[in-house]
């Protein structure tokens, strides 16, 4: 069900992605009289009703820039996960960290108060399957990876923006993601398959992963900024795990 929604001026940071395509999308969908900008640091689509920024959130002064007449902002970039030896580090931690810090701290600049964020299941991770846990779960004490070492730092300072010179954030914490558009995941297993490596099983098969709908986890950050209208709202200050429903055997 779609709700009637308020009208917004949207910044949606890593708009031309996987998932902020889908963030435009349903922006775009909604007909409220909303508007919308990218952010990001390529641009390859070309829509009229879309004004692009194209830039790097590691730059301070571009990221304040594309925040002139924005009144909400959707913050969907991060360089991919990548596993094996020499994780980008650096990389990570300039986008994730230096990167989001520059988001919170130009939107404050501009009085923006509304600012949902995607983090990754992944930060509550402990390795182990998780069935049935919820947003109480700590962050582990050593995160599985260094991608999620980034994704943790870049939460906690958002989460810890929440009622800092007016502005109200949140996070959006989906795991696997898959729909239209997905470069990594389906085309990882496709991949696996063509070189032969599927006959290969690593642990008993009673792993669990979930896998949530593209569409839903747009859904989700779009509602959250909805929700972001007083410090009073649930959740403002809040992460969320988003999920599919039922984890499946990975
Ligand atoms: P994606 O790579 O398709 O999109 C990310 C976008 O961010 C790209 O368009 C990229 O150009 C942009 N970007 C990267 N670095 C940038 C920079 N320095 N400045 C500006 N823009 C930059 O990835 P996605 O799958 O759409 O992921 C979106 C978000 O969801 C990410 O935060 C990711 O960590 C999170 N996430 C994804 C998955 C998944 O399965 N895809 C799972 C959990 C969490």
């Amino acid at each position: 069900t779609i709700l009637p929604t308020m009208p917004d001026h949207y910044l949606v940071i890593g708009g031309e992605g996987f998932l902020g395509r889908h963030v435009v999308e349903q922006i775009r969908a909604r007909n409220d009289g909303s508007t919308i900008a990218v952010f990001d640091i390529i641009q390859r689509t070309n829509e009229k009703d879309v004004r692009y920024f194209k830039g790097d959130l590691r730059e301070y002064d571009v990221v304040y820039a594309a925040l002139d007449g924005i009144t909400a902002v959707i913050h969907t970039a991060s360089p991919p996960h990548v596993s094996g030896p020499n994780p980008p580090r650096d990389l990570y931690f300039g986008i994730n960290v230096k990167g989001t810090g520059n988001v919170i701290k130009a939107c404050q600049e501009r009085g923006i108060t509304k600012l949902v964020v995607t983090s990754s299941g992944s930060v509550i991770s402990t390795g182990k399957a998780m069935v049935n846990v919820d947003e109480s779960a700590p962050y582990p004490p050593v995160a599985i990876d260094v991608y999620t070492e980034s994704k943790i730092e870049g939460e906690k300072l958002v989460l810890a923006a929440n009622n800092q010179r007016g502005l109200l954030t949140c996070t959006i914490r989906p795991s696997g993601i898959f729909g239209p558009g997905d470069s990594q995941i389906i085309p990882g297993f496709l991949e696996v398959c063509e070189r032969g490596q599927h006959i290969i099983q690593i642990g008993d098969n009673t792993g669990l992963m979930d896998f949530t709908y593209v569409g839903n986890v747009a859904y989700a950050h779009v509602l959250a900024v909805e929700q972001l209208t007083s410090p009073t709202s649930p959740a403002a200050g809040q992460a969320f795990n988003i999920t599919n429903g039922t984890p499946i055997p990975f």
